[in-house]
């Protein structure tokens, strides 16, 4: 069984994603910020949808679920259990938990909770693809917002260890901004030359960088680098950096500033 992932832009820099099953004809649509693109992407593509997958509550993700739900009442709408007990994601209708399974297209997928942008974030793993919201994005990471440094960082790692050919669906266009910070943590990192100059060329374009993939991103993210020798450097120079947590830490803050 193929599922086939299509890139649905939304607002200003946002994806949407439509999980589609040709065989059933149907669509599980990931983080809808606006109903509008994404049902006409669904026409387009010939496929209802079947459910809503929502990687955290932030409205630039979720802002179009009342719309979905306007035009298809039954849509269940999923979210994390901590974004239900908070009641943060319109019209949740099941909260999940870590490694809770879902099926779609007879693939299975894992939600894994990895807060940090926000404590009920989720990533949706399965069939060599993970969508990972606002928790790792090709060349960067969100901002952590509601956890904690260590917690994103522990976030970060889990996503990391996925098989290196896992194609990564992220929620927001900022890879080639996020590898010109990268350029500047490693200066001498070619791999990071190297993708930040085809980012651009696609930018260029006005095509979309998606999907990454893990091998690409331990070879160039910066925040997935605690390890490298020139990432230390850089967190040094920026205060503690004894521990991966605190290289992240420095490396997070510098973002932020950029
Ligand atoms: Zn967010």
């Amino acid at each position: 069984m193929t599922l086939e992932v299509l890139v649905i832009p939304l607002l200003r820099d946002n994806h949407g994603y439509a999980l589609v099953d040709r065989s059933s004809g149907t669509a599980v649509v990931i983080d809808p910020s606006e109903a509008d693109p994404v049902s006409t992407a669904l026409h387009a593509a010939s496929v209802r949808p079947v459910a809503v997958w929502c990687t955290h509550h932030h409205a630039d993700h979720v802002g179009g679920v009342p719309g979905l739900l306007e035009r298809h009442p039954e849509l269940p709408v999923l979210g994390s259990a901590f974004d239900l007990e908070h009641g943060r994601i319109p019209g949740q209708t099941r909260g999940l938990r870590d490694g809770d399974e879902l099926v779609h297209g007879g693939v299975a997928f894992d939600a894994l909770s990895v807060p940090g942008h926000t404590l009920g974030a989720l990533a949706y793993v399965g069939a060599g693809h993970a969508f990972t919201g606002d928790t790792l994005f090709l060349a960067g990471c969100g901002r952590v917002f509601e956890g904690t440094m260590p917690q994103m960082r522990a976030s970060l790692a889990r996503l990391a260890s996925l098989p290196a050919s896992t194609r990564l669906w992220v929620g927001h266009e900022y890879t080639a901004r996020n590898l010109e910070f990268a350029a500047t943590v490693e200066p001498e990192n070619v791999a990071v030359a190297a993708r930040l100059e085809a980012v651009r060329r696609r930018r260029a374009a006005f095509e979309t960088t998606m999907p990454g993939t893990i091998g690409e991103e331990l070879a160039t993210n910066p925040m997935l680098r605690w390890d490298a020798e020139a990432v230390l450097r850089f967190a040094a120079r920026r205060g503690a950096a004894a521990t991966p947590d605190e290289v992240f830490a420095r490396v997070r803050e510098a973002k932020d500033a950029f």
